[in-house]
């Protein structure tokens, strides 16, 4: 396994809409791509990871809830995620992004959802049921899949803010 770097906002991977992985491509490959997130996700650390954030195209995502003496027992690996059922009742969160560093959004989401995704290794489907916190890190991810940051959801004003921010900092996004 090895950590990848996790790309930083504003960026044309992160901004695009992730591609569907084709049958061909599950496998022992594939599942070293989760494998490798994953481990990206617990150094960072943080509760999930998007392949466009280390900079794969494709719909793939890792999540884990878990923290403390429990971290690593709510590893989810998903390709293909999609969301079949999602609640009316609603759960705001103060949510931030790897990718997005120093930034803290408010979204509103679905409490309760239902997403259907395909085993790395095999394509075989798998549903399962998420709440509240998982529920937001799940909705999160995917929104990293369709090409949206936290960033796409502030205004201008915040945006240019950030921008110039990370620019001071010279973030190695900003290096080149
Ligand atoms: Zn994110």
């Amino acid at each position: 396994m090895a950590v990848l770097p996790i790309i930083t906002a504003p960026h044309p991977v992160l901004s695009a809409r992730a591609r569907e992985v084709q049958p061909h491509e599950f496998g022992a490959e594939l599942e070293k791509l989760t494998s490798d997130m994953a481990e990206t996700m617990y150094a960072a650390p943080g509760v999930g990871l998007a392949a466009p954030q280390v900079e794969d195209g494709r719909r793939v995502v890792v999540i884990d809830s878990s923290s403390g003496d429990e971290r690593g027992t709510r590893l989810f690996r998903m390709v293909n995620p999609e969301i079949t059922k999602r609640s009316k009742e609603t759960i705001d969160w103060q949510e931030t992004c790897l990718s997005v560093p120093d930034l803290e959004v408010w979204v509103q989401r679905a409490n309760v959802i239902t997403v259907e995704w395909q085993d790395a290794a095999t394509g075989d489907k798998q549903s399962e049921q998420f709440e509240e916190y998982e529920a937001v890190i799940v909705q999160h991810e995917l929104d990293h899949l369709e090409g949206t940051v936290l960033l796409d959801r502030v205004s201008t004003f915040k945006r240019g803010r950030w921008i110039r921010k990370m620019k001071k900092l010279k973030a190695p996004a900003y290096a080149k």
